[in-house]
């Protein structure tokens, strides 16, 4: 059965130490402090290079809806988390967030994906797939 994190630290450590499977459930608010812990690790302590860590997490990372089922890609949980530091003082982010998919607008602002959905957290997946 796959293994479920407690918190972000012990998710993230789980998959530095090389877990293949194991998921965690946060709110989807914390996307960008899981998101900058999960780089962070793979840039300082396994010395790879960004384009490689954003491979990584595309083919190993995925975020699914508990309540709706909705499935969004690494990525996308990548780039909404991202925009959501820029947003904070950054018009131009904002604008690139208002005009960006919906999906990605609604995880940046803490809400699930579907719009009809209410969910306020998501389970994180990790399932490493080679490259
Ligand atoms: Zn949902």
């Amino acid at each position: 059965m796959k293994k479920k994190s407690k918190d972000i630290k012990s998710f993230v450590e789980n998959i530095l130490l090389g877990r293949r499977s194991i998921y965690c459930q946060i709110n989807i608010n914390q996307l960008g402090e899981l998101m900058m812990k999960l780089i962070n690790h793979f840039i300082e302590e396994k010395a790879m290079k960004f384009p490689e860590c954003s491979k990584l997490i595309e083919r190993s990372f995925f975020g699914l809806c508990p309540k709706c089922g909705i499935l969004i890609r690494g990525m996308d949980l990548a780039i909404a988390s991202t925009l959501k530091e820029q947003t904070d003082n950054d018009n131009d982010a904002m604008t690139l967030l208002m005009e960006g998919p919906r999906e990605i607008r609604l995880l940046a602002e803490g809400k699930c994906a579907n719009p009809t959905c209410t969910e306020k957290k998501i389970e994180v997946h990790w399932e490493y797939m080679k490259g």
